[in-house]
């Protein structure tokens, strides 16, 4: 009992407490790093997955992780031989902590961090973050130096080492802030927390996040992917356009199956009773376990209809 309650503790914080990565030891993570594709990288160590293009130009990456990995990854960056130019820009695909961890880091040593509007406004002003559930935590404000200097609206394009490297926001999904990175000459997209391996998603509700946007991006950002595109999930391993499809038709089912209960007039605890989402139990996860998805899909299908901005 203890030993599951450690692990699904330690899971919930590198999944993503920012406001904690002070207790957590990253003396011991090592940054793994993968080739993708042509010169794009993924470098895994704690907490969202990186995508790195390394080429004449300098580096550009998507997402940083937790500030006492900055050097770390920088180290690893730099052992790959290819370019001795620095982290010139970094693209945060939403505000969580385990994702903009290293920003400030990265910052201090000339890097420029490109967001959506929403990731800039959440990390100044700090909140409270979930499932609109059981599940709560608390992000302080960010420093001032962790802020992005360059944020959008729509999309963003970087036009380094001969691609042109976009950033498109997904709104209302994972959170109200989440960009998808495309890299169109190497034929690799980064899909932020919109697409995860770790079963269920956590879907920050009250971060402005929904079921509903979530599918609509994995939809919209698959229709304009070539089949064989290589995707970087925001965690787990590197996957294909089958992974997504996979993922995207769970989260229909299970949102149909939860739409279905409250059309019956069923409350969450019934929900949790009946066990709606037992044909999907190997998506069940130590993070987001059933019971949470379903407060998940109740309080996204509930509060959220028809409210999103679609733009797209
Ligand atoms: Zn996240």
């Amino acid at each position: 009992m203890r030993s599951r309650a450690v692990v699904m503790l330690s899971l919930a914080m590198l999944v993503w407490m920012a406001a904690r990565a002070q207790d957590q030891d990253f003396s011991k993570v090592q940054i793994k790093v993968t080739k993708v594709a042509g010169n794009i990288y993924m470098l895994e160590g704690a907490g969202g997955n990186i995508a790195a293009s390394v080429g004449e130009d300098g580096i550009v990456i998507v997402d940083d992780q937790y500030a006492p990995l900055a050097d770390k990854i920088q180290t690893a960056l730099k052992d790959l031989g290819i370019t001795n130019k620095p982290v010139r820009f970094v693209i945060n695909t939403h505000y969580h902590g385990d994702h903009t961890g290293g920003n400030e880091p990265f910052a201090n040593t000339g890097s420029t961090v490109i967001a959506q509007d929403n990731v800039r406004k959440r990390l100044e002003s700090g909140g409270t973050a979930g499932n609109g559930g059981s599940l709560k935590m608390e992000a302080k404000p960010a420093a001032k130096g962790a802020l992005p200097i360059i944020t959008f609206e729509h999309d963003v394009t970087v036009h380094l080492n001969g691609e042109d490297i976009r950033a498109l926001h997904f709104p209302a999904g994972h959170t109200d802030g989440d960009a998808v990175i495309f890299f169109p000459k190497n034929n690799v997209v980064h899909m932020g927390d919109d697409f995860v391996r770790y079963g269920f998603p956590f879907i920050d509700v009250a971060s402005g996040g929904s079921v509903q946007g979530m599918i609509a991006a994995t939809e919209k950002a698959t229709a304009q992917l070539p089949p064989d595109v290589k995707v970087i999930p925001g965690h787990g391993a590197l996957s294909n356009l089958d992974d997504v499809r996979a993922y995207t038709q769970m989260l229909k089912e299970t949102s149909a199956a939860v739409q279905k209960a409250i059309d019956q007039h069923k409350t969450v605890e019934q929900m949790k009773q009946e066990k709606v989402l037992e044909p999907w139990k190997k998506w069940s996860g130590d993070f987001i376990d059933s019971d949470k998805f379903i407060e998940t899909l109740y309080n996204s299908l509930t509060r959220t209809k028809g409210e999103f901005v679609k733009h797209n």
